[in-house]
């Protein structure tokens, strides 16, 4: 028996009225017939799921850039409001160091005058010292290492985070404050008082006719004159180094102050203090009298640092004068 194939020949009878027709389906025409139907029943499946789901599609994808394009807009207004703040905080930050620094000026200028007059207020000293051949630099060393100043208080992040002209700055204003303080203890510990309540000099520092000889020499102090018995007072707080009667000062007291400083009270008609005694600036001494090699009742005094005489009017003035002395 012969196989039946899927597309085999086939003989179709048309009969229209009388006539009747023989149609003949060969293999060919039939697998192009059925492509067709193939091709068409796709197209018809495509279409109607595009119909009923395609929509959808459409409308989710637009949703989705709807949303994306909302979140977009979100993220631009944020961007654009952290900028705003940014640039808040920015002018905050500038403006809080433009009134850091306009404080920094105005303590700068108000320590620069104080570091002015104080430095005007000891040109006397200054002078006298040099007069003497002594620094008054080396002095004020001395006074500045006695104090044992440290540096301004900056945290170890804090010049990181500070700016680099403000903190230079600071270390500037720091420097003359400090100095100010120098000047501060200077005034302390210098003998800047006065040794009588009324001065009134009779004979000058430095060269001079010697009384009693009548040649010239070495006067290495001051001579103050004032009734016997008037009250001598120690010019700045120190210990007595010396209290006896000593050939030509007569009865006479040496007190000894800070950064090797000393001062002598001579030709006392009474001593008030031992050896060893603890004085504060105007502690008195002793009283005016006439003994040792005087020729009437007076003070002799004088100031010695490191030894070498200066001229003790220079700061006795220096108290009277000194703006900020
Ligand atoms: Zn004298």
């Amino acid at each position: 028996m012969k196989s039946r194939k899927a597309f085999e020949r086939k003989e179709i009878l048309v009969k229209k009225g009388a006539v009747v027709r023989q149609l003949t389906l060969t293999s060919p025409v039939q697998i192009l017939l059925f492509t067709l139907f193939l091709a068409f029943l796709f197209w018809t499946v495509q279409t109607s799921a595009l119909y009923f789901f395609g929509n959808d599609l459409v409308t989710q994808r637009d949703k989705r850039i709807a949303e994306l394009s909302l979140q977009n807009e979100v993220l631009t207004q944020e961007l654009a409001a952290y900028r705003a703040r940014a640039r808040g905080a920015e002018a905050l930050a500038q403006s809080i160091q433009e009134t850091h620094k306009e404080i920094l000026n105005k303590v700068d200028e108000l320590v620069s005058e104080e570091l002015k007059n104080a430095e005007d207020g000891f040109e006397r000293v200054s002078k006298s010292m040099k007069q003497s051949g002594l620094s008054f630099d080396k002095l004020f060393q001395k006074a500045h290492q006695n104090q044992g100043v440290g540096g301004p208080f900056i945290p170890d992040n804090g010049a990181e985070l500070m700016d680099e002209v403000l903190a230079d700055r600071i270390g500037t204003v720091y420097q003359k404050l400090s100095k100010l303080e120098t000047f501060s203890y200077l005034k302390e510990q210098l003998p800047l008082g006065e040794p009588l309540k009324n001065i009134r000099v009779t004979a000058a520092f430095g060269r001079r006719q010697d009384p009693f000889t009548g040649k010239m020499a070495r006067h290495e102090g001051i001579d103050l004159g004032a009734p016997e018995g008037t009250p001598v007072y120690v010019t700045s707080a120190g210990r007595v180094t010396r209290a006896f009667t000593n050939g030509a000062y007569g009865k006479f007291v040496e007190v000894e102050h800070e950064m090797g400083i000393m001062t002598r009270y001579a030709h006392l008609s009474q001593i008030l203090v031992k050896k060893g005694d603890l004085l504060q600036i105007g502690d008195s001494v002793g009283l005016v009298g006439n003994t040792g090699r005087s020729t009437g009742d007076h003070l002799h005094y004088e100031i010695l640092i490191n030894k070498t005489p200066v001229n003790p009017y220079r700061f006795i003035q220096t108290k009277r004068e000194g703006k900020n002395v």
